[in-house]
């Protein structure tokens, strides 16, 4: 059969296990920031409204780009908010 995209196979011979990070939605992408979805496994603390991100919850890692030491673990309804307020589209 023809298969013109070979890219990440692994991933498809395990459709039972997804994957714990994906490409953030678009609407999360900003300039300057590379954004991930996760599913941690780990507290963080939200810098949008300083309250924990709880273990297993699907939320934004957000790290302005060039300066991995500020990656910070946002709610996703914050990191919305915080889209506005840079001006964002969302
Ligand atoms: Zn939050």
């Amino acid at each position: 059969m023809p298969r013109k995209n070979r890219r990440n196979p692994e991933f498809f011979e395990k459709p039972e296990a997804p994957p714990a990070r994906a490409d953030a939605p678009l609407w999360a992408l900003a300039p300057g920031y590379d954004v991930r979805h996760v599913g941690g496994e780990k507290e963080y603390r939200c810098p949008g409204c300083d309250h924990v991100v709880r273990p297993g919850v699907w939320h934004l890692v957000v790290v302005p780009q060039g300066e991995p030491d500020e990656r910070r673990h946002w709610h996703t309804e914050c990191w919305r908010r915080e889209i506005r307020r840079l001006g964002g589209r969302a």
